[in-house]
């Protein structure tokens, strides 16, 4: 399925198919909505929708779990020019003659996913540090709303992933303050044909007057860590997360480490899982599932399909459920792992099988057999 326009000067695209409140509900996700400085992004019943007013910050789309959303003037170039030690992000609205040789510019620093940080610094190199220029504009900034430039969930999830990988300290991505006189700041992000051709122009004077230095690649191999299928289905379903695993597993092999599962939501399930499966039911993307083979069945979880929503626990009768947004163990992504595994037993009264968990009754015939012992019971009171 295409990427529908949704109604904006900026250029904002939502792929309906990876939307999760378009292919679960709204209650498991709208996230993009929360994240809208101006309140015109809505998700209901019939999906995303935009009313007038977009600011084209992208703030929904850094916002967005699944890579459902995505906005002009966001693509991490292939190619960073070398020399200088900081590779400086600024925000569209700083004027264009200011920023350093090669800055690379974005509408808004709160735009940028943690996948596009991460990329910046693999590409970068570990001798270098991506900086994120703050002007001190972002609490006048329509866009911003606060002192610090929007960014700090997806830095310090960056941060987060590269100390893990072991990245040089020095080298992690940071916020440099840059005060410009407030004066200076247009309303308004410019829309991306003014901004573009600017920054076109810019870095082709940049390219020509450094001619003689050298230009990183930045080639994107699919990651090795999934399967092929699931690549498939996740490029088309969840965007951003296969995006996120490929840049973390690049990061990985430059480091020469595994790839930790920490780096994504956990979940565990306690001894009174009643084996129903409500939580894979609600699952809008899959992290949860019900398995069974010849000996078992159970239930099992893909952390890195994982949105954080937290349907799975709200959801669970049993209370059994318990998802850990920052887990801090030290496992190795290694795929889908079986959270419970109940050996399949024979049902003494129906013969039927049943995931026995030393019972000799399925659950049917028990509660059958203490509806009768009730009902026995208030007879002979
Ligand atoms: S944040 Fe993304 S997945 Fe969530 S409702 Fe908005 S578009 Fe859909
Ligand atoms: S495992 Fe739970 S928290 Fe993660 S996406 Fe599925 S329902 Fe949401």
């Amino acid at each position: 399925m295409q990427s529908q326009e949704l109604k904006s000067r900026y250029g904002l695209f939502l792929r309906q198919e990876a939307c999760l409140a378009v292919r679960s509900s709204p209650a498991a996700c709208s996230r993009c909505a929360a994240a809208c400085p101006t309140g015109v992004m809505a998700v209901g019943e019939s999906g995303v929708s935009l009313a007038d007013g977009c600011l084209g910050c992208g703030r929904c789309v850094a916002a967005c779990p699944s890579g459902a959303l995505s906005a002009r003037g966001y693509l991490v170039p292939d190619r960073l020019p070398e020399g200088n030690r900081e590779i400086a992000v600024e925000c569209w609205k700083a004027p264009p003659r200011l920023p350093a040789a090669g800055a690379y510019a974005v509408p808004c620093l709160g735009g940028l996913t943690a996948s596009a940080l991460l990329e910046l610094a693999l590409a970068a190199g570990e001798g270098r540090v991506v900086v994120l220029v703050d002007r001190s504009w972002c609490a006048s900034c329509l866009a911003g709303g606060s002192a610090q430039p929007p960014v700090a969930k997806q830095l310090e999830f960056a941060r987060h992933a590269l100390t893990r990988l072991g990245w040089p300290q020095q080298s992690l991505p940071e916020i440099w303050r840059e005060p410009l006189p407030v004066s200076l700041m247009p309303e308004e992000i410019p829309v991306p044909a003014e901004r573009e051709a600017i920054g076109r122009r810019a870095f082709f004077r940049f390219l020509a007057g450094k001619a003689a230095d050298a230009v990183i690649e930045r080639t994107a191999p699919p990651p090795k860590a999934l399967p092929r299928s699931i690549i498939r289905q996740g490029e088309r379903l969840f965007p951003e997360q296969v995006r996120l695993v490929a840049v973390l597993e690049r990061l990985a092999a430059r480091r020469g480490v595994p790839l930790p599962a920490n780096l994504f939501p956990a979940v565990s399930i306690s001894e009174t899982c009643a084996n129903h499966g409500v939580c894979a039911g609600v699952c809008p993307t899959g992290a949860l599932s019900r398995y069974e083979d010849e000996a078992a069945t159970g239930i099992r979880f893909e952390s890195w399909l994982c949105a954080g929503c937290g349907l799975c626990a709200r959801s669970c009768p049993e209370g059994a459920l318990v998802l850990d947004l920052a887990p801090t163990g030290d496992e190795i992504m290694d795929g889908q792992r079986e959270l419970t595994r109940l050996p399949w037993g024979v049902c003494t009264s129906c013969h039927e099988r049943f995931a026995a968990r030393g019972k000799s009754l399925c659950p049917r015939c028990e509660k059958s057999r203490n509806l009768a012992a009730d009902l026995f019971g208030t007879i002979l009171a």
